[in-house]
């Protein structure tokens, strides 16, 4: 590699030029993988909000279309009144599970 204050020829492993000091860059720059961590909080909100975008906000997909359909269904059995006990249910389950997807996906990503 090559200084790239005053281009003197200097090892790889060095540091510093060995002509000038200078700072060296050592070898390629590293990549940086970052995870894109996701907030069980923003997860509990949205499923909140709206049951089943928490969890489609995890990336469960499936699973959030398939809470949405339940619940829309369970909101329609409201005029059976059943509806007045699921729909909570499901609502409330929603908002637990989104932020614990969240969680638990924040944790496998830290462990690699
Ligand atoms: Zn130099």
């Amino acid at each position: 590699m090559f200084c790239p204050t005053c281009g003197t020829p200097a090892p790889e492993t060095a540091a510093q030029c060995p002509s000038c000091g200078g700072p060296l860059l050592t070898g390629a720059p590293k990549i940086v993988v970052v995870h894109a961590l996701r907030s069980p909080g923003l997860a509990a909100v949205l499923s909140f909000f709206w049951c089943g975008l928490g969890q489609i906000y995890n990336g469960q997909i499936a699973k959030g279309i398939m809470m949405m359909i339940a619940y829309a269904i369970s909101a329609f059995m409201m005029y059976l009144l059943i509806g007045f006990i699921t729909t909570p249910i499901l609502w409330i389950w929603g908002i637990i599970d989104a932020y614990r997807e969240a969680d638990r996906f924040n944790r496998e990503a830290e462990i690699g």
